[in-house]
């Protein structure tokens, strides 16, 4: 029997890049192969050269549609010299990836997110007009008045196992209508392979849930937590000794680096890098062992076990991770082949 192929890509909305898809029916036994579509409606092509190259690079079955249905996540070329689009990511990524493989690089990114309410427009949790009580009890938490919208991520959870991506973990977050995932550890290029897809998963459920999925960096001004995409970060030589966990915190904070990241790293990176609310100040570089307040932080075990890896705090909610997997192994895996 035929079966349906869903063509995943990242478009060209500013200032955040989105996921877009559509549906190709193939006959059964045939491969996913290129395709394209009309780039002048998603921001990345002028009307009288519209059209666009899709190119599968990773697939993993459709858990929604569930059969012999593919999910199919796709890079972006321009046809008239296959040159891969500005805003093909995963091209660069690649390239970094290329070059340092030697090394093992392993991301976990922890993608945090915040569920609103479409009729209110307020975080789900919020009360029409107004606010729940002050931050505290919603982090880790369980039960009716601070928990809202579990059904949501159960089912997320779910379908990103069926999907088989490297799903690690979830948890409510700290402020109401807050909510995280993890994924990871895998490689450069799947780390964002896999958040691209359990993302439009996610979206796909805010649809059947009525809830808008943001992944707005400061969704509520005020004394409320921003949304970040934690990155841990570790290569062979981290997993197997304290020396190199070292000198990659070092390398993130040299000299034209914190900016260069900064920039990668998300819209809005100074509202929610103030200093308060768990991060360090977008401005001020520092890292330490457990330290919540630090841009970037040494678990505690990691020091303790001499080895492992590093979280990089800074990244936002919103930041592309292809961008923010390809610069770090590009600064830490250059600075531990010196
Ligand atoms: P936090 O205490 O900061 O909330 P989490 O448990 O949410 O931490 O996330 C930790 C992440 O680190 C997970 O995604 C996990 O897969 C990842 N991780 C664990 N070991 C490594 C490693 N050696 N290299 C890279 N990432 C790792
Ligand atoms: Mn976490
Ligand atoms: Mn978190
Ligand atoms: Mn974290």
């Amino acid at each position: 029997m035929a079966y349906r192929a869903e063509y995943l890509w990242i478009d060209g909305s500013s200032p955040t890049p989105e996921i877009r898809s559509k549906t190709k029916i193939l006959d059964d036994g045939a491969e996913p192969g290129i395709w394209g579509y009309d780039g002048s409606s998603t921001n990345q092509a002028p009307g009288d050269q519209s059209d666009v190259v899709l190119k599968p690079v990773f697939q993993c079955p459709d858990p929604i549609r569930g059969g012999n249905d593919i999910l199919v996540m796709c890079e972006t070329f321009d046809p008239k010299d296959m040159s891969p689009l500005p805003t093909n990511t995963r091209a660069k990524a690649r390239e970094v990836f290329e070059k340092y493989s030697d090394q093992e690089p392993w991301f976990g990114l922890e993608q945090e997110y915040t569920m609103i309410d479409v009729t209110t427009g307020w975080p789900a949790g919020f009360p029409q007009g107004g606010f729940p009580g002050p931050q505290g009890p919603y982090y880790c938490g369980v039960g009716a008045v601070k928990i809202h919208g579990r059904d949501i991520i159960e089912e997320h959870t779910t379908l990103c196992m069926e999907a088989g991506l490297a799903i690690s973990g979830t948890n409510a977050e700290v402020m109401p209508g807050q909510w995280e995932f993890q994924i990871g550890p895998v490689d450069t290029l799947a780390v964002g392979d896999h958040m691209w897809v359990a993302r439009y998963l996610l979206f796909r459920m805010g649809e059947k849930y009525n809830l808008e999925i943001t992944l707005d960096a400061k969704p509520m001004k005020g004394d409320w937590n921003g949304a970040g995409m934690h990155t841990n970060f570790s290569t062979t030589a981290m997993r197997e000794g304290y020396d190199a966990i070292i000198t990659a915190a070092e390398a993130l904070g040299k000299e034209g680096m914190v900016e260069k990241h900064l920039a990668g790293y998300g819209v809005g990176i100074e509202d929610r890098l103030t200093g308060e609310h768990e991060t360090q100040r977008f401005d001020t570089f520092s890292y330490g062992v457990s330290d919540r307040g630090a841009s970037v932080r040494i678990p505690w075990q990691v020091e303790q076990d001499k080895q492992g890896y590093i979280e990089d705090r800074r990244p936002n909610a919103n930041a592309d991770p292809y961008v923010v997997a390809g610069l770090i192994t590009d600064t830490c895996c250059s600075a531990l082949a010196d």
